[in-house]
């Protein structure tokens, strides 16, 4: 039972070698850093107070997040907050293992918890967690405002019932970019009901995206997806380019994302 799961402190991390999954972590913009693994994204944004991590990973892998963020020279840092795209546990696996280590506050849509809490009860052996601790959900487009980014958030269903996505703003040399998760990645084709809310949502998200400043940054909550890690090698940020700014990389994923569904449908 997980209830009486005390923490998480014997739990074994596994080795950071490129045969479990491990991708050195990178800094995508000012403000925006990659520390997720080969198939499923987490990324720490930058404020003033404190880190925000966007998902958490499957766990045990969720004990490499720390250890990423001392790679990169975050480890002072405190996890303020934590949002999660989606309630399956290769996103909230490590939700209450960081919570154990920064306290931090989780964002999630009530839909995304009540998965959560069933893949927790799920998860056995290694993969075993326990649920985060939260004491509000989101609605369909609150904001939060942490220090000067404000994170917006929708829900997207079709993946999931509780499929969050996340709009705000990234920064690289002086210039603001608009960022968007999107919430869930691939419509759950199995229940005819959720592939027609990920089409609708789909489409919600391309209107979205084009209000000004349209969005030209696409953090994919699995890499390769949108082939983020094409662009990690390209990264300077000293160089006015950022290779990570390619509206064209957000219309197509969403668009194939929209297809793949609509096909099923018809
Ligand atoms: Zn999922």
């Amino acid at each position: 039972m997980w209830l009486t799961m005390v923490g998480y402190g014997a739990a074994k991390i596994p080795d950071m070698h490129e045969d479990n999954g491990y991708i050195e972590p990178f800094q995508m913009f000012d403000n925006v850093y990659y520390i997720g693994d080969k198939w499923v994204s987490s990324y720490a944004v930058t404020t003033s107070t404190g880190l925000i991590i966007i998902d958490t990973l499957e766990f045990p892998y969720s004990q490499w997040l720390p250890l990423n963020l001392k790679k990169l020279g975050l480890q002072g840092a405190r996890v303020s907050h934590i949002l999660v795209t989606h309630g399956h546990s290769d996103h909230v696996a490590g939700d209450s293992y960081l919570q154990e280590l920064y306290a931090a506050e989780v964002t999630i849509s009530e839909q995304g918890y009540a998965l959560a809490l069933q893949q927790a009860e799920q998860s056995r052996g290694e993969k075993k967690f326990r649920p985060p601790e939260v004491s509000s959900f989101v609605k369909d487009e609150m904001s939060l405002l942490i220090v000067n980014t404000r994170f917006k958030f929708y829900l997207t269903p079709g993946h999931t019932q509780g499929d969050m996505s996340i709009d705000f703003m990234a920064r690289h040399r002086g210039q603001l970019y608009r960022v968007f998760v999107t919430g869930g990645h691939s419509a759950n084709l199995q229940n005819k009901q959720l592939t027609k809310l990920f089409i609708a949502s789909m489409s919600r998200i391309k209107t979205l995206s084009a209000e000004s400043p349209v969005v030209t940054v696409n953090l994919a909550n699995h890499p390769h997806k949108n082939h983020l890690f094409k662009s990690r090698t390209a990264i300077n940020t000293n160089d006015l380019k950022n290779p990570f700014v390619d509206r064209e990389n957000f219309l197509q994923f969403i668009e194939q994302q929209q297809a793949q569904a609509l096909n099923k449908v018809q």
